[in-house]
C-alpha cells in the first residue's frame, strides 16, 4: 500500500517503542508473553493514539485553507486534548463540543484532560447532552464561525473517518517492520475499540498487507454487534480510500463488550486492577476509560485460557493517562 500519497503533517517523527513486559507477563501467570506497542508515547501534549490520525486530518484541513479545528468528544476526551494540542502547534484556533455521556458530568474545574483544555487555551467549549447529534452540533459551531469570517474544519469524534484511520493502517505497517527487525512472531493482538478508527485501521492494515494475525478488540462503550459493525465500516472505508480492492470479512472483526461495566468512562474493579498491575509491575500508566478496560479484557481472557500457552500477545497501548488525574478517588478507594 502506498500511504505516502496522502498528505501528512509529520507528527509521528519516529516509530513508538514495541516492548516486552516481562514482569507483567510473569505476574499474569497465564503462560503467555505480553508485548506492548507504546502509542501512549506518541508526540502531542500528553501523548496517545489520536496523533496518528490527526497527522492526516490536520494536513487535509490546512490543504483546504482552514484556520480553525472543531471536534467533539466526552468531557475527559483525549482526542479533544490532542486536537487542541496540534491546533496550538499549527497556530490554528480550536473549538470543542463536549458530550455529557454521563449526565451532568461536565465540570469546568475538573482535572485531567479538562484542565489541559484550559491550559492550552481552547477558544470555546460547547457542552451537549448525552445522545446529541454531535455532527449537527459541530456544524452549528462551524456555521457561526464561518459567518464571522473564519475557515473551520470539522474533525469527527476520535478522528475515526476513512482518512484518520489511515494513521492505524500506518501503525500496523510500523509494527510489522518492528517485529520483523527483532525477529518476533506475534500470535495475537489486543486493541481498545472506541470510536473504532484505531481498531478499524489495524484491521485494514492487516488485510491490505495480507497479514492474518487474530485481533481482539475490547469495546469501551457500545454493544458488541454495534461496535463490530462500526469497526467493519471504517476499516472498509479506509481500504477504499487507499485504493485496495479487498474488503474485510465481518468474521475478522471481534469487539467484546464484557469489560465496559456500567457504562462508558465509569470505573470497574477489573479496570482498577489492570491500571494498578501495569503501574506496579512495569511502571506503565494506563487510563481509566480505554487502555485500562482493554487491559482488563486481556487479563481476563488470558486467565481463561483464550490465548494458547506460549503465545506472544501484543497489546496496543493507546495512551490516555492524563485522565487518571480526574479519577483520584477511584484509585485511592481501590475502586
Ligand atoms: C480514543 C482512544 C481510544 C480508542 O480509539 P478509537 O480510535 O476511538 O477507537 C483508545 N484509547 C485512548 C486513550 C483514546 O483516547
Amino acid at each position: 500500500m502506498n500511504l505516502a500519497k496522502f498528505a501528512r503533517r509529520g507528527y509521528v517523527t519516529a516509530p513508538t517503542p514495541l516492548e516486552f513486559l516481562p514482569n507483567f507477563s510473569r505476574a499474569l501467570g497465564a503462560g503467555v508473553s505480553v508485548y506492548m506497542k507504546r502509542d501512549d508515547m506518541l508526540p502531542g501534549a500528553g501523548g496517545g493514539n489520536k496523533t496518528r490520525k490527526l497527522d492526516f486530518c490536520v494536513a487535509d484541513a490546512l490543504n483546504k485553507g482552514c484556520d480553525t479545528l472543531i471536534t467533539c468528544g466526552a468531557v475527559q476526551s483525549n482526542h479533544c486534548r490532542l486536537t487542541l494540542s496540534w491546533a496550538v502547534h499549527e497556530g490554528m484556533d480550536c473549538h470543542l463540543v463536549l458530550e455529557e455521556r454521563v449526565p451532568d458530568s461536565y465540570n469546568p474545574e475538573a482535572s485531567g484532560n479538562n484542565f489541559l483544555f484550559q491550559l492550552m487555551g481552547v477558544k470555546n467549549i460547547t457542552v451537549a447532552q448525552k445522545g446529541t447529534d454531535m455532527m449537527a452540533a459541530m456544524q452549528k459551531v462551524a456555521d457561526k464561525l464561518s459567518a464571522e469570517g473564519k475557515k473551520p474544519y470539522i474533525i469527527p469524534g476520535g478522528a475515526s473517518n476513512a482518512l484518520g484511520s489511515l494513521g492505524y493502517v500506518s501503525c500496523m505497517e510500523e509494527i510489522m517492520a518492528q517485529v520483523f527487525h527483532i525477529g518476533l512472531k506475534i500470535d495475537h493482538m489486543v486493541v481498545p475499540s472506541g470510536s473504532a478508527g484505531t481498531h478499524g485501521g489495524i484491521i485494514a492494515g492487516m488485510i491490505g498487507n495480507n497479514i492474518d494475525i487474530p485481533v481482539t478488540g475490547i469495546g469501551v462503550n457500545r454493544p458488541k454487534l454495534v461496535q463490530e459493525q462500526a469497526v467493519l465500516t471504517v476499516a472498509n472505508a479506509s481500504l477504499e480510500l487507499i485504493g485496495v480492492d479487498v474488503r474485510v470479512l465481518a468474521e475478522k472483526v471481534v469487539a467484546f463488550d464484557d469489560y465496559v461495566g456500567p457504562g462508558y468512562s465509569l470505573p470497574t474493579d477489573s479496570m482498577v486492577e489492570a491500571v494498578k498491575m501495569l503501574a506496579q509491575t512495569e511502571a506503565v500508566l494506563l487510563d481509566p476509560v480505554y487502555s485500562g478496560k482493554a487491559m482488563a479484557g486481556l487479563i481476563d481472557l488470558a486467565r481463561k485460557g483464550y490465548f494458547p500457552k506460549g503465545s506472544n500477545v501484543l497489546f496496543l497501548h493507546t495512551g490516555g493517562s492524563p485522565a487518571l488525574y480526574a479519577y483520584l478517588p477511584t484509585f485511592r478507594q481501590g475502586k
